[in-house]
Parts: structure tokens; sequence; C-alpha cells
């Protein structure tokens, strides 16, 4: 299967695996590779549905580089579900938030691999990838409560999970005015505050990001349109913002 290099520069490459989606109702999903100087991630590598070729396609990639880490945003199953396929064939260690280590396990976690399985801070962190570091930024509540995004330096690419996915899936997103009304609703009904994404677009603002990129659907590229997408999350009223009044105890059920 075809990978896009995002960039690739002096020892550095960032590779989106194309069109691993799962299929029927599984919902499409991006994985992203990050090479430095002979050592590898993987961001959000996926499910079961997905395991075999996406390993294939990343241990290709890498070629003599070894798989140094496995960064999983948050704990749904279509970003950790294999994890225990992934810790069996790897030397990796995977970071997930501290929230969801003791969770995390019931996906099938052999204890011979569960201590490679390591929290991430609320705080957030950095990790060391060949030459360069890598920012593990915190995402809280965008949407899940215990939540990270990476952001890359070198490539000054920003990997965002389920903040900027639209779920139908598109290579590249061209007219943001045309993408915009195909991802409101999930992002109205997944993300959980207007102020969650607020204090998310104040960290976001103050780093240098060429190219968003979620973990389902299209990429942002682009300054301008990345603070287009900022300008846009600051103005969006989502979860508890529009959602109080659905706090009622449901009516009969239907004979
Ligand atoms: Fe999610």
């Amino acid at each position: 299967m075809p990978t896009t290099p995002l960039f690739d520069r002096d020892g550095h490459r960032n590779l989106l695996l194309e069109d691993f989606s799962g299929t029927g109702m599984a919902i499409q999903a991006n994985q992203h590779v990050i090479v430095d100087h002979g050592e590898g991630i993987i961001l959000d590598p996926g499910g079961h549905k997905v395991y075999s070729r996406v390993l294939g396609a990343t241990l290709g990639e890498l070629g003599r580089a070894k798989l140094k880490y496995i960064f999983l945003s948050h704990q749904d199953p279509d970003i950790v579900a294999a994890i225990n396929g992934w810790l069996m064939t790897t030397d990796a260690d995977a970071y997930a938030s501290n929230l969801w280590i003791r969770f995390i396990p019931h996906f099938g976690l052999d204890h011979l691999v569960q201590a490679r399985l390591k929290p991430i801070p609320d705080e957030g962190m950095r990790l060391k990838l060949g030459t360069s570091e890598l920012l593990l930024l915190p995402a809280h509540f965008l949407h899940s409560c215990g939540n990270f995004h990476v952001y890359d330096p070198v490539s000054k690419i920003l990997y965002t999970g389920d903040l900027g996915a639209s779920p139908d899936g598109a290579a590249e997103v061209t007219d943001l005015a045309a993408h915009i009304p195909r991802i409101t609703w999930f992002h109205q009904r997944y993300m959980q505050s207007n102020r969650a994404l607020r204090a998310w677009t104040k960290m976001a603002r103050s780093l240098d990001v060429e190219i968003i990129a979620p973990q389902h659907g299209g990429l942002f590229r682009g300054v301008k349109m990345v603070h287009e997408f900022y300008d846009w999350c600051d103005q969006l009223q989502c979860g508890i913002d529009v959602m109080e009044d659905i706090y009622q105890v449901p009516g009969a059920a239907a004979t």
C-alpha cells in the first residue's frame, strides 16, 4: 500500500500511511509514522482490522530504522485495540495518558509487555526521536478526558487525533469553507466544550504549525488554513455548551 511523504529532509521523514481504513461500518483512519536518524514512532496505530497491513507498511518504511515509540492519543478502539500485537512484535514503548493505563490492558495486553505501556502525565512531555524531539501536548476533553496531540518542530506538523477529523474521509482539505459543514456535527457532538477548544487554540497558536494532521480524513496544509481552523475552533459551541438540555429522563419505551 502507498505512503504519502508529508516531509522528507536531512534524515527526518513524516509519512502518512494511506487508506488502511477498516471496511463496512469502521471509520476511515489515518496512520502516521515519523522517522528521524534511525528511530521511528507510529501515531495511533489502529485496531485489528488494519493491524497486519499497518505493521507491514510501517516496518517496510522504517527499513533499518528501529521503531522506538507507539503513541496513543487516547483510548478509543480505532487507536488502541491492536496494541498487544504491536508490543509483542516490536521493541517499542507505547505512550498513553496516565488516565488510560489501567483500562488499555482490557484490550488484551500480555503480561510480558505490560511494563512497556508508559503513562503520559496530564501536563504532557517530550520524547527524543533520533536527533529530534517531539512534544506530547495536552488536548484533554478534545474529545477524550485524557487526550494528547503530537507536535513535530522539524516538519512543523501538529498531529491532532480526532480534532479536525472528517469522519467521511478526504485526502486533503482544499476548500475550508466547503469542508466545515462536513465536520461540524462530529465536533459539536464529540468535543466537550468551547472552553476546552479555546484553551487548546491558545496553546496551538504559540507553535509554528504548517500542517494539521488529524486521525480521520483530510489534513489542513499551510499557515493560513491552520489559523482559519483555529478561528473556527474558537467560536464553535459544542458538547456541554449545546447539550445541557438533554439530561432528561427518557419517555416510555416504544411497544
Ligand atoms: Fe476518538
